[in-house]
C-alpha cells in the first residue's frame, strides 16, 4: 500500500497517479480548509498556445531561477506540463474562455509571453482542487482528520507512519506531499498550517534536505488584517493586467529598480518595495489598480475580499508590502519524488526538485504538483532504484547539521526570529541569531528554522530570494544548490 501524506495539488495527483498504476493507495487529508492549493489564484502556466514552447517555458523558468535552476528537472516540469494541463481541459475542467472558446492566457511576472491557463477568473486553485477531487472514488482509501506525527524506519527504510491519533500504518512507500514553510513567517500569504512539518518528518529520517535559504516573498499582500491571520494576497495577474504600484509620495517607483518594471521576477519587486520601505520608514506601497478594464469582473474573488476588508480596489489604490510566500527548499528529490530515504517520497511544494532555482516561476507550482505528483506515484508503484547518484547534483556545501533543541516550544518566538531575521534582506549576525532562537526549542518549527537558518548561513552571496547586506554580490562559484542533513536531534 502507498501511503500520500496531504491533499492539495501534488497530493490528489499522487494519490491518482498510483490508482492508474493499479496500486493501493491510503490519502491522509488532516482537513479539507487546509493547504495552499485552494488559495491559488492566478493559474496554471504551460505553453499551450500556438507560437508558445516548451523551450520558450523552460527559458524562462531558467532565468527566473538565477543559476540555480535543475534544467534536467525543469524540462520535464514544461513538456510533461504541455500534456497535464492539456488533459485537465480534456478532462473538463472549467478553464476561462474567450468568445471563440479558446482558454484565455494571462500574463504573469517574468513570463515572455501570455501562458497561464486560469478558472472562475481568480479562483484557479480552488477549482483545480474540487476538480481533482471529484475523481477521488472508491479505490483511494481517504483517512480525514488525521495528520502524520513521525515516520516509521526499519533498517534505514521508511516502512510507514504514525498518525497523530496514536496509531500507524505500515506501507510498500510513503509520499510526502505536505506543502511548504511560508506560514513560519509572521506575514505570510499560506493558510497558518503551511509550516514545513514534512520537511521536519524526512529530517528526522536523515533524508537530505535541500534550498532551505530560497525563500519567495510575494510583492503584493495586502497590509490589513485579515481573518484566519493569513494575508491577502493579490495576484501577480493584476500587475500583469495593468495595476502600478505608488509609494506613499504616489510615485511609481518600480521604473527606477528595474526596466520591467512592475512585471520584473517577484524576487526583485519584493526587494525594491523592500528597500523604499525602509527608505520611507513606511508600513506599505500602494497598489493602483483603478486603470485595470472591468476588474471587478476579472478577479472577483479579490474584489469581494478587498470589500471585507473596507477597501473599494476599483477606485482607490491599496496597502500591500510583501509577505512570505511560497518556499523552493524541501526534501531533495530525483525527477521521480524520490529522496535519499528508501521508501520516502516527496512532491509538491515539501520537495525540492530543483526546478525553481533560487527564485520560482510565477504559476509554476500548481504545474509542479501535477507533473511530479502524478510521476511519484507511478514510481511508487515500482521497484526502490533510488541509489544516491540518481538524485540531482546537489552541492554538499553544508554538510551535516547538529540539533539539538531544548525543552520549550514557544511558536510565536521561533516565527517572529524567523521574519525578524531570515526575512528579504538577511546578514551573518541576524542569521545566527535566528538560529540561536530555534536552538532553544523544540518541535517542527524549530527544526524548520534551524534548516533555513543554516543554509543562509552557508550561502555567502546573494542570489534570488536569498539576499545578504553583507554579501551583496553574486558569486559565480556559489552557483549550487545546497544540501542538508540533520546527524542528531535530541528533545525534538
Ligand atoms: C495565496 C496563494 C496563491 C497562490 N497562487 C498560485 C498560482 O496562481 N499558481 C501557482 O502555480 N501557485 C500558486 N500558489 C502556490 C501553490 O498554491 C502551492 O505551491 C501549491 O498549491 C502547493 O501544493 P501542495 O500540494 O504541495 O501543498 P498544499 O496545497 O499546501 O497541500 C498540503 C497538504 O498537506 C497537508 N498536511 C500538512 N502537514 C501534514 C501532516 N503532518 N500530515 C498530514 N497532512 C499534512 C495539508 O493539510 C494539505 O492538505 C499560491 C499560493 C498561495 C498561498
Amino acid at each position: 500500500m502507498i501511503l500520500v501524506i496531504g491533499a492539495g495539488v501534488a497530493g490528489l495527483s499522487c494519490a491518482l497517479g498510483v490508482a492508474d498504476a493499479g496500486g493501493e493507495v491510503t490519502l491522509i487529508r488532516p482537513d479539507s480548509a487546509y493547504g495552499s492549493t485552494r488559495l491559488a489564484q492566478g493559474g496554471i502556466a504551460s505553453a499551450i498556445a500556438t507560437g508558445d514552447s516548451p523551450a520558450a517555458h523552460l527559458a524562462d523558468t531558467v532565468a527566473a531561477g538565477h543559476g540555480l535552476v535543475d534544467a534536467v528537472a525543469a524540462r520535464q516540469l514544461v513538456e510533461d506540463g504541455v500534456q497535464a494541463v492539456r488533459a485537465l481541459i480534456r478532462a473538463g475542467m472549467p478553464v476561462d474562455r474567450d468568445t471563440a472558446g479558446h482558454p484565455l492566457l494571462g500574463l504573469e511576472a517574468a513570463h515572455g509571453r501570455p501562458r497561464i491557463i486560469h478558472c472562475g477568473g481568480d479562483r484557479s486553485g480552488a477549482v483545480l482542487h474540487d476538480h481533482l477531487l471529484a475523481q477521488i472514488d472508491d479505490g483511494i482509501t481517504v483517512r480525514e482528520g488525521v495528520s502524520a506525527d513521525s515516520l516509521l524506519l526499519r533498517g534505514g527504510r521508511v516502512t510507514g507512519v504514525r498518525l497523530t491519533d496514536g496509531t500507524t500504518l505500515s506501507a510498500t512507500a510513503v509520499v510526502l506531499a505536505t506543502g511548504g514553510y511560508a506560514a513560519l513567517y509572521p506575514s505570510s500569504s499560506n493558510d497558518p498550517t503551511t509550516r514545513g512539518q514534512g520537511i521536519a518528518l524526512a529530517a528526522r529520517a536523515g533524508a537530505v534536505i535541500a534550498d532551505m535559504e530560497f525563500v519567495q516573498f510575494h510583492p503584493t499582500v495586502i497590509d490589513a488584517p485579515t481573518p484566519g491571520h493569513r494575508g491577502y494576497l493579490v495576484s501577480e495577474a493584476v500587475r500583469g493586467a495593468g495595476a502600478v504600484l505608488l509609494d506613499s509620495s504616489g510615485h511609481r517607483f518600480m521604473s527606477d529598480h528595474d526596466p520591467r518594471a512592475e512585471l520584473a521576477p517577484r524576487d526583485v519587486v519584493s526587494a525594491s518595495i523592500d528597500a523604499v520601505l525602509r527608505e520611507r520608514g513606511d508600513a506599505h506601497v500602494f497598489l493602483d489598480a483603478t486603470r485595470v478594464p472591468d476588474l471587478a469582473t476579472r478577479f472577483p474573488q479579490i474584489t469581494s475580499a478587498t470589500r471585507a476588508l473596507g477597501l473599494d480596489w476599483t477606485v482607490d489604490a491599496i496597502p500591500v508590502a510583501p509577505a512570505a510566500h511560497y518556499t523552493m527548499g524541501g526534501v531533495a528529490t530525483d525527477l521521480d519524488g524520490r529522496t535519499s530515504v528508501p521508501g520516502l517520497f516527496a512532491v509538491g511544494e515539501v520537495a525540492s526538485t530543483g526546478v525553481h532555482g533560487s527564485n520560482r516561476l510565477a504559476s509554476n507550482s500548481l504545474l509542479e504538483g501535477l507533473v511530479f505528483g502524478r510521476r511519484a506515484g507511478r514510481a511508487a508503484c515500482g521497484t526502490w532504484t533510488y541509489r544516491g547518484a540518481a538524485l540531482p547534483e546537489l552541492i554538499r556545501t553544508a554538510d551535516t547539521l547538529t540539533v539539538s533543541p531544548q525543552l520549550t516550544t514557544d511558536e510565536r518566538a521561533i516565527s517572529s526570529a524567523i521574519g525578524e531575521h531570515l526575512g528579504i534582506v538577511r546578514d551573518a549576525s541576524g542569521i545566527a541569531s535566528a538560529a540561536r532562537t530555534c536552538s532553544f526549542h523544540k518541535g517542527n518549527s524549530a527544526l524548520v528554522g534551524t534548516l533555513i537558518a543554516a543554509a543562509a548561513a552557508a550561502r555567502t552571496e546573494s542570489r534570488g530570494a536569498h539576499r545578504r547586506s553583507d554579501h551583496p554580490g553574486t558569486d559565480p562559484k556559489q552557483a549550487r544548490r545546497t544540501a542538508l542533513t540533520v546527524k542528531e536531534i535530541t528533545a525534538c
